[in-house]
């Protein structure tokens, strides 16, 4: 199965890509459903419960506002973030919302929206039933789908969302094959997958359509570095990343030596504050951990000479190799394996494409990428009042740097090392598998139960 850099890195809006970029996604489906299978007409109603994470946090994390916005046709790309407000508040006024491609039908979000804390769905912790009414109150039409973490969605028979799986020249499932691969072809981590993507669609689209995602994650960082104020939620986050533009220019470079840190911190933070805030954010692979690929991507353009766009191309693509590892072998979900499987992905990922555009060598970019998650294992996810905001907007900043330490250190050595990629990725799935429930993205449990929101 081959997963795109375009699966990967997914133009969206904040704060989740589980709990809001999914759930929307799933909503538009659904609504599709309605319309394609021809229920349109005798539909009244719609009734939709989230269960598992999505009960516990879904709230917080904007699932009710996104499922609303699915069903009326929008898609998580294409929405415009500044309209939401308008939108939602319409809905709720008249108690009802336009089904996309169908007619007005009746929905009270206090009523029709209903969050199960305490049930899930079988197959993941991310699960949402959808049901159609006609004006009886009977069932038209049902849907169960998954938000399966990274804005995948799949139905309980497994199927992705997205359509069949083209074949590609250089397919890999587990690091050890993408390395033999590599050492078979001669061509760098990065190459094999560009000429996967041109396997699927033109080469010049593939280009055009990766420097696009640059300037989308650019334009979060602009954005995030620009605005002020507290964050939405309730939990009176401030905002902090104008700020410290502000004052780190106002020092100047001076003679830190480690004032690159300070601005992959700054760029993290921008972008995890624009998230939090429902901004225009890119899954990498997550909403939650999308600061650190853009923080350390950056870096790359700012602090290494000579960057330019093929390096960015490069980095993206050996970034979206490195999580479609993670995706097949285990998960990039933090309600199923906790913050290992998004900000700890996200590092590895990070630290895999800073390898690469250093000039590493296959064996040296699976070392850094194999770092980036090896000192990640176990982190849990722990989201104060079931927002993507503490601790997730500074664990981006140190997940960067982290990526940065990593990537270093892989290139310091010749690329041999005691653990390789595919064990600490088996490692973080079954570290996931026997995490309490309480640290996957439910906020019952570590700083969630000890921080009290005010
Ligand atoms: S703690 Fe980590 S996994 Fe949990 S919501 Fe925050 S960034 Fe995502």
């Amino acid at each position: 199965m081959h997963i795109s850099v375009f699966d990967i890195f997914k133009i969206g809006i904040g704060p989740s890509s589980s709990h809001t970029v999914g759930p929307m996604r799933a909503a538009y489906r659904f609504a599709a459903r309605l319309a394609d299978e021809g229920h349109g007409a005798r539909v009244a109603g719609i009734r939709v419960e989230l269960f598992g994470s999505l009960g516990h946090t879904g709230k917080g994390h904007g699932t009710d506002l996104a499922v609303m916005l699915g069903l009326e046709g929008e898609a998580p790309d294409l929405l415009d973030p500044d309209v939401v407000p308008g939108r939602i508040a319409k809905i709720t006024q008249t108690r009802s919302l336009t089904l996309h491609r169908g007619g007005q039908v009746t929905f009270v979000p206090a009523e029709h929206l209903v969050f199960h804390r305490r049930e899930r769905l079988p197959l993941h912790s991310n699960g949402m039933r959808f049901r159609a009414l006609d004006a009886t109150g009977a069932p038209v039409l049902e849907g169960i789908y998954y938000s399966v973490g990274g804005g995948f969605v799949t139905t309980p028979d497994g199927a992705l969302a997205g359509g069949p799986n083209p074949a590609v020249p250089h397919p890999f499932e587990t690091a050890a094959e993408l390395l033999s691969r590599c050492q078979d072809t001669g061509l760098s981590i990065a190459t094999l997958m560009y000429e996967n993507e041109c396997a699927q669609r033109p080469e010049a689209e593939v280009r055009a359509g990766i420097l696009h995602l640059w300037s989308t994650m650019q334009g979060c960082i602009d954005r995030g570095c620009a605005r002020e104020g507290i964050l939405p939620g309730g939990l009176k986050v401030k905002r902090r990343a104008a700020a410290m533009r502000r004052k780190m220019r106002a020092d100047g470079q001076g003679r830190d030596p480690l004032v690159a840190l300070d601005w992959v911190h700054l760029w993290a933070l921008a972008v995890n504050e624009e998230n939090a805030a429902g901004g225009r954010v890119v899954t990498a692979p997550t909403n939650g951990a999308a600061g650190i690929v853009p923080a350390v991507l950056s870096y790359y353009r700012t602090f290494v000479p000579n960057a330019d766009d093929e390096g960015t191309m490069r980095f993206l693509l050996t970034a979206a190799a490195i999580a479609s590892l993670y995706k097949k072998n285990a998960s990039i979900s933090g309600a199923e394996v906790g913050c290992q499987g998004e900000v700890g992905v996200a590092c590895s990922m990070a630290a895999a494409a800073l390898a690469e555009v250093m000039g590493g060598t296959p064996e040296q970019v699976e070392n850094a990428a194999e770092i980036g998650m090896e000192h990640n294992l176990g982190l849990t996810c722990d989201p104060i009042g079931g927002l993507v905001q503490v601790p997730c907007i500074e664990r981006n900043a140190m997940g960067a740097t982290k990526a940065l330490n990593a990537a270093r250190l892989a290139l310091s050595g010749d690329g041999t090392h005691k653990v390789s990629l595919d064990k600490v990725i088996a490692t973080m799935r079954a570290t996931g598998a026997d995490m309490s429930t309480k640290y996957k993205e439910t906020s019952r449990g570590g700083l969630a139960l000890n921080i009290v929101e005010c």
